[in-house]
This record gives C-alpha cells, structure tokens and sequence, in this order.
C-alpha cells in the first residue's frame, strides 16, 4: 500500500518509543529492551484508527553508552523522520525533568514546517497530569499526555495526528470501466423488481430557447429502440423519463422543465439559464444543444462555462444541421463540419474535452443514426467519466512525464512527490508536493493535456487538488 501516509516517532533513548510503537501498531513483535550500543534501524509498521490505516516509522537509533553520541543522534533521527513523514510525533518522558538534547530536537523539528505533535509519555494517572505542561517549553503546541503502556491519552494522540495526514480519499482499486453496481456520490442506481439494475446515467439537455432542445427530447423518447416511462421527480412539476438504449438507461432529467417556455424572449433566455443550473445539479451528462444556424452566442458559453464549472460531462450537440448544408436561399456554400467545430471550439475553449456531435432533430425519424450517435457518445463519455486510474499506473505516468516541456514557472518550484486520481465523477487527482502553492493554470492545463494523451476521460472536466507535504 504505497499511498498511506507516514508519521514517525522521535525521541531519546528510554522515553518509551518502542512502547508506544508496539502500542499502536498492536505489534506484538517487541523490541523493547534492545541492548545498549546495539543499532536497530528504522522500524515500519501499521496505525490502523477511525477506519484508516497510516504508516508508523520508528526512528530506531542506536542507544548511546556515551553522551557524546547524543547530539549527533538526535540529528540523525530528526533528518530519518522528516525526510520519510508527514507527521512527526517526539515521544519525551513525563518523569524526567526537560533536557538539553530534547530542546535540539523539538527545534529541529519544529524548524521543518512540518506537524509536530508533543507525547509526553510515562503520565500514568491523572494526578501526573500537571508534570506533562512542564514540557510546554519546548514549543510544541500540539501536547498530548500520554502513557504508552497503559493506553491513556492513546486515541487523543492519534485522532490529532490522523487530522493532519493525507489520506487517498477512495480505496485503491484497479480501474474499471463497468463498475459494480454501488451507489457512489453523484450516481443513482434505478431499481426495478426489488433488484438493483444496471447502473443509470442522468442526462440533461440544456440550452438557449429555440435550440431545438424539446425536438431532441422528442426524438430521443419518441423513437423506435427507446422504452419511455415518466418517472415523477422530487419536485412538484419535474418528471424524468428513462429511455433504454442497448443495454444502458439513460435517465433525462425533468422534461417537464425542457419543454417549458418563457412568455417573453428575454424571460426565455433567462429561464433557460436557471434551468441548465438546475438540470446539471442533478446529471452526469450534459448535452449542450447549439443551434448551427446561429454559431456559438454569448448565452451558449455562459451556459456551457456552468456546464464546465459544476464538474459535469459535457456533450456538445450541433443542432439543425440540416438548414446549413442544404435549402439555403443565400449562395454560401454548405457549411462544413470541421471548419464549424473549429469555430465552435475557439468559443467554448474550456469545453474542449467534450465531443461534438451534428444532428437534425427534426428531422430524426429518417436519419435516426445521428440519433445514436448522440446516445452513443453520451454513453461513453459517461463511462470515461468513472474511469479510475491506480496509483500504479499513475506512477508510471508520471515517470514518463517530460516537466522539462511544462510551463517554467512552477516546475522549477514545485515537486510532485506522487499523484493518485482520489476521486470519479469527475475525475479528481491529488498531487503530493513539496509545498503549499496553487497549481498554475498552464502548468494545470499542461498536466491535464498528459493525462487526457495517456487515460482519456473524453467529455469529462479533469480535476486538481495539491496536498503539501511540510
Ligand atoms: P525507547 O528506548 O525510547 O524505545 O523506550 P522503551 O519503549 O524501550 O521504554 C523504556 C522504558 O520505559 C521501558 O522499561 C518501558 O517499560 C518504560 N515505559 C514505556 N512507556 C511507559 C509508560 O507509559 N509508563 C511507565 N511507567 N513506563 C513506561
Ligand atoms: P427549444 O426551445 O430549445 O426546446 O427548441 P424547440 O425544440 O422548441 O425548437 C425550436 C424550433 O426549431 C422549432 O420550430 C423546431 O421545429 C425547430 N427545430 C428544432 N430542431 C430542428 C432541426 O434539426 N432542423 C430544423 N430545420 N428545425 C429544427
């Protein structure tokens, strides 16, 4: 498991490290009493508490018969611990007085930027408490009285210490397209005869008035293949209907809402703005429904920015297609399909994941493959978007990556430890870096534009968050 974090305990010989060590990892492999003079190298085990497993390092060192060796021990530990953590508990014994070498050590560490977190061990009964703010002095806010044999002050420790780790935010799980069927954040299940069924994808169709958003809807739950049933919403007027498509069910959300129309045209525009936001709340897919006739409108990228921003598939559909490449009355030539994406694409530059599709909805019932095309790129963009990439793969993605080709700026700051995609729906990626700065939007796009190369994710916005390691 290479993605736990890691904290370490430090602390001079005796205070009770091991004690505590075995303590936590419920180790029975004991290795207290170790022979003076006698070196024990670092020691791995794991915190399992409130349902996450951590790392734990013991430091280890050699038990110095000569207090000559203490300082340079101190250093060696503090450099082992900080170099391997994230967190760093200092285990210092509650029945002796404060030393010298103990002073070193907290400042070291506390130099580091890092969590710092004080044990002080040995505090047995509460009447000892008072003993254990003797050691305030040392600067370490974070001070847990503790005793490592008895267990007092053992989960207080540890729920400090598990609030500053990072934990992977999912289980690690080879990616798999076709997920089994568990409901998970942004997902529903549709059940049918007391069996969970396949899983459903939510789609809304949204857009500017007149697009040709109600026709869609017409052709998509008036053709042939497709088995309609309206299902009542939550809300008193919205009601969605299911629609079958080789094997997949493709929930439309609140056709009530799609074909509602304003009285006025500003009333309309407005409208139809309220609705996308409310319709993206609830899908997973967006068709953003664009009418050919027009180009791309202001309204359409303010639309399609929600679209981007609320962290939704997005499907790009050309609508009309049919009154630009044939009975024009102007003598323009036919539009052409990739002179039109491209234009499209320059308007809506942040959608540039989601796939274009052309359609006449109109005109479905003839030609009703573009209609399938539209069902079939809302599938597949729906499964890239719960596509999950190990940490494994992710590993081997990242040594391949030329930084060197990234915008200077922030790679010559930062260091990306590891990388893992944390989250589905969108796909969410949490990069362990040396420290705590923003991800710079071309350095963001420049990472984004190799994972897309390397994984796809087609129609689904890619996501960042950094995670500092100090
Ligand atoms: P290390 O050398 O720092 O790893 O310390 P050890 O874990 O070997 O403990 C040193 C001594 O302190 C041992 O004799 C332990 O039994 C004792 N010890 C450890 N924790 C406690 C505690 O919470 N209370 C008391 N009274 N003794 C402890
Ligand atoms: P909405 O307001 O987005 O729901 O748009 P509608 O579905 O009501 O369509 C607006 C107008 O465009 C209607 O008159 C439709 O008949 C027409 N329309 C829709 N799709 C097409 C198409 O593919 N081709 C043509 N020629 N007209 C269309």
């Amino acid at each position: 498991m290479g993605n736990q974090p890691v904290f370490a305990i430090v602390g001079r010989p005796n205070v009770g490290k091991s004690t505590l060590f075995n303590r936590l990892t419920g180790s029975r492999r004991s290795i207290v009493g170790d022979e003076p003079g006698i070196t024990r190298d670092r020691i791995y085990g794991e915190v399992h508490w409130a349902g996450k497993t951590a790392r734990l390092v013991d430091t280890g060192g050699i038990v110095p018969d000569d207090e000559a060796l203490i300082p340079s021990e101190i250093y060696r530990q503090a450099k082992v611990a900080l170099d391997e953590a994230e967190a760093v508990v200092m285990v210092v014994d509650g029945r002796t007085e404060l030393a010298s070498p103990d002073i070193d050590l907290a400042r070291i560490l506390l130099r580091s930027g890092k969590p710092i977190f004080l044990a002080v061990n040995k505090i047995d009964t509460e009447a000892m408490d008072a003993a254990a703010e003797n050691f305030r002095r040392l600067g370490i806010k974070n001070l847990q009285a503790i005793s490592a044999e008895h267990g007092h002050g053992i989960g207080d420790l540890l729920d400090e210490v598990f609030a500053v780790l990072a934990f992977p935010e999912e289980p690690e799980e080879e990616p798999a397209i076709e997920e089994p069927a568990e409901a998970e954040e942004g997902e529903s299940l549709h059940r049918t005869h007391g069996e969970y069924q396949q899983r459903e994808t939510r789609m809304a169709i949204i857009g500017r008035p007149n697009v040709g958003k109600s026709t869609l809807l017409n052709a998509l739950t008036n053709s042939d293949r497709a088995i309609v049933s309206p299902i009542a919403g939550t809300t008193r007027d919205a009601v969605d209907e299911v629609v079958e498509y080789q094997g997949h069910m493709l929930r439309i959300i609140d056709t009530a809402g799609i074909r509602r129309k304003g009285k006025t045209h500003l009333m309309a525009e407005k409208l139809s703005v309220v609705m996308a936001r409310r319709h993206l709340e609830a899908a997973d897919v967006s068709l953003l429904v664009i009418d050919a006739t027009e180009g791309v409108t202001a309204s359409d990228a303010t639309i399609g920015g929600y679209a981007h921003e609320s962290g939704r598939s997005v499907v790009i559909v050309v609508n009309k297609w049919d009154l630009v490449t044939t009975g024009r009355t102007d003598d323009k030539p036919p539009a052409d399909r990739a002179i039109f994406e491209e234009q499209l694409r320059r308007h809506l530059k942040y959608l540039n994941y989601a796939p274009v599709v052309f359609i006449s909805a109109a005109h479905a019932k003839q030609d009703s493959r573009s209609l399938n095309r539209v069902l079939d790129t809302a599938i597949r963009v729906a499964q890239e978007r719960r596509k999950r990439v190990s940490t494994g793969q992710m590993n081997k993605f990242l040594e391949k990556i030329d930084f060197q080709r990234a915008p200077v700026p922030m790679a010559n700051r930062m260091r990306i430890f590891y990388m893992t995609q944390a989250a589905v729906a969108p796909p969410t990626f949490v990069l362990f870096t040396d420290r705590d700065v923003k991800l710079h939007f071309s350095f963001e796009r420049f990472l984004e534009n190799q994972i897309r190369e390397s994984f796809g994710f087609e129609g689904s916005p890619i996501w960042f968050k950094t995670r500092p390691r100090n």
